[in-house]
Parts: C-alpha cells; structure tokens; sequence
C-alpha cells in the first residue's frame, strides 16, 4: 500500500526569532525542487509557531507536545485545541525526552493522544527502546503502542520509530536492523486495530539521522520518512534530506 511519507524537523528548544530565515530557505528549497516526495513539517517551539504557520505555504507545522485538557490551571501547559487555533495541523507526543524530563507515562500519552485527534491535529507518536531494554525491545514496543487509541482515523496517526540511544548520539542501527524493526511495528499496530488499518499508518525512523544516511535509510521498503532533530537546524543538511526520496 502507498502510504504518505513525511520529512519531520524536531527543532526541540531551539531556534529564536530570526529562525523564520531557516523556514524561509527550506521553503524556497522545496519550491526550486518541485518536492513532492515527502510532506515536510517543521515542529519548532511554541513562541515561534503562530508567526511561522502564519506566512509559509509548503511546509505544515506542528508543537511538540500538548497537554490532555483544552483549557484549565496548567501553568506553562499548551492545548491541542490552542495549536489548531493558530494553523498547526501536527503535534508530537511522546517524545523520549518528555518521556525522560517531564516523566510522561502512557496513561496521560494517551489522553494527549485522544486530546489532539479531538481538536484535528494529526498526532506524530514517538516509540522506542532505551539502550538498556534493547533486548526486550518488542516488549516495550508492544506497551507503547497500547497507549494508542482503537478507534481513530487512522490516517491521523504518524508512529515514529526513535531508539533512545539512537537520538543525538550518532549511533544508528543497522539497515536490516531498522527494516526489520518496522515490520514488527507494523506487526504490532496490526495486532491493536487490524491489518488493512494497520497499512494505512505511516512509520518513520528518528535518531541521528543526517544528510550522509538519510538516503538509504528512506529507500528501506519499511520506512515511511524520517524524523530529524539537530540535522533539521541546518539548511543545507535539512534540504539534502529532503532531497534523499527516490
Ligand atoms: C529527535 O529528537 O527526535 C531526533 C531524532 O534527534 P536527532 O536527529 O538529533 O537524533
């Protein structure tokens, strides 16, 4: 089955003001280009996200959490609701740094889960092992992908596959490796809401991916895109990874 692939830029707590630059040229990019391989979606940090989505066309934009509830006492909280009210169409949940920082645990993944595909947002849902469980890696796969929802539009959900050890660090595993790892997902989530919906989910790799191996990372036969942290702070290695579909 076709499915849509994406090009995800997580810019985490970086990027000020002047970053509307580095939308700019990656926006420029896609049109000199004529991309239209992958969709790209830049989730920068909240206080940039109403002055980009207000100006680009090309690229759709996401936050990268949000909370469970629309509204309420949350200090420092950010609502779905809130994130559609300003043009994002995506947001990324479960990211292994909140997982690790904000110890976010699945019971409340999956209300931000129901909370964002109530308020429309297409949820990028963040899965992976650390460095310590690799060897009961299925399992922890398994757990995470039970945060999900059974009832869903399925075209709503993006998984991104991120070994923890595997973010920032330079390491990668193997392409078999990864191939591999992405049935199993696929496997999974076929378990959960059947095999023909599980078809229609787009699974992505992250973690350290850069513009040397995004080439033959997004020409395995089980990768949907790719989800990039500190190469998608760099234009000219941003554009090259976009410019890595066959
Ligand atoms: C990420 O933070 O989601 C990520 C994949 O980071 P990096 O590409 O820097 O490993």
């Amino acid at each position: 089955m076709k499915r849509t692939k994406y090009t995800i830029a997580n810019w985490k707590m970086n990027g000020l003001n002047n970053s509307i630059k580095l939308v700019k040229s990656i926006e420029n990019h896609i049109k000199k280009t004529k991309h239209s391989k992958s969709k790209i979606i830049i989730c920068p940090p909240f206080t940039l996200l109403s002055n980009f989505t207000k100006i680009e066309k090309k690229i759709s934009f996401g936050g990268q959490d949000c909370h469970y509830l629309n509204n309420g006492a949350f200090t420092g909280s950010i609502s779905a609701s809130m994130l559609k009210s300003i043009g994002c169409k995506y947001v990324i949940i479960g990211h292994s740094e909140r997982r690790q920082y904000q110890n976010e645990l699945s019971k409340e993944l999956k209300l931000k889960i129901k909370s964002a595909l109530a308020s429309n947002l297409k949820v990028i849902y963040c899965i992976g092992e650390k460095f310590s469980e690799i060897k009961r890696r299925n399992k922890v796969l398994a757990s995470q992908i039970n945060s999900l929802p059974t009832n869903f539009k399925f075209k709503s959900i993006i998984i991104a596959y991120e070994p923890v050890w595997a973010i920032g660090t330079g390491k990668v595993p193997s392409l078999n490796q990864i191939n591999n790892i992405h049935s199993k997902i696929r496997l999974l989530l076929a378990k959960k809401i059947g095999h023909n919906n599980s078809n229609k989910i787009s699974i992505l790799y992250g973690g350290s991916v850069n513009a040397q191996n995004a080439s033959e990372i997004l020409n395995l036969s089980q990768v949907d895109g790719v989800l990039v942290g500190g190469a998608s702070l760099k234009v000219p290695d941003f554009s090259k990874i976009i410019d890595s579909y066959k």
